[in-house]
């Protein structure tokens, strides 16, 4: 994902946002002389606008996170982490609807799961090239002192604790929490984009 494609999805959230703040005022205005059908229909239409990610398993393909009536085509997932993400139609991808949804989740939880972190590289970029297991290798500090190779899985992700970005990576077993300023010591890949990282980060969580 592009600055440009951010930053305009950025101003949809805005929009869907106020979208939002207008159906909750009309919910709230129009409550009493509402009946439970109407207000289950306005609910789910807010729920609507900018859904939270959810599980992706057991999932019909013709659902829309983000449309009230069921797509004709099969829907596509947009995954955050394995399994785990939004379901979209062709219209709302093109609409940029999860990508969107996907950003206003990581502003709140400073948390970017491993696809759209990947999303934010070219393809020929080294966190593109994975191993086939989908895995991207990294040197850590072991609490011995030693150096290991541990890896980046579809079920990790990055996230903003502190001052510092912090890779979650595992072995397989044990899972640890890297921050980026320890990373780039030992991985000159990423010594390489360390201020493009930071900086898309911030970019990326922040308002
Ligand atoms: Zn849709």
């Amino acid at each position: 994902m592009d600055v440009k494609l951010l930053k305009k999805c950025k101003l949809l959230i805005k929009k869907y946002k106020k979208e939002q703040n207008n159906i909750r005022s009309l919910i709230d205005l129009s409550h009493t002389d509402m009946n439970e059908e109407e207000k289950y229909f306005l609910e789910e239409k807010y729920n609507k606008i900018l859904p939270e990610p959810g599980r992706l398993v057991v999932i019909s393909k013709y659902n829309c996170d983000f449309c009230m009536v069921a797509p004709k085509s099969e829907s596509r997932v947009y995954q955050l982490y394995l399994n785990f993400g939004f379901q979209a139609c062709e219209n709302c991808l093109k609409l940029n609807k999860p990508q969107s949804a996907s950003i206003n989740y990581s502003i709140r939880t400073k948390c970017v799961g491993y696809f759209e972190f990947r999303r934010w590289f070219p393809e020929n970029h080294f966190f593109n090239k994975t191993d086939n297991l989908y895995k991207i290798h990294l040197y850590i500090n072991r609490s011995d002192g030693s150096i290991d190779k541990w890896y980046m899985s579809q079920n990790n992700f990055v996230m903003q604790k502190r001052a510092d970005i912090y890779f979650i990576v595992t072995d397989g077993v044990k899972i640890k929490a890297v921050p980026l300023t320890e990373l780039k010591d030992l991985n000159p890949e990423i010594y390489q984009c360390e201020k493009e990282i930071r900086e898309k980060f911030k970019i990326y969580t922040n308002k």
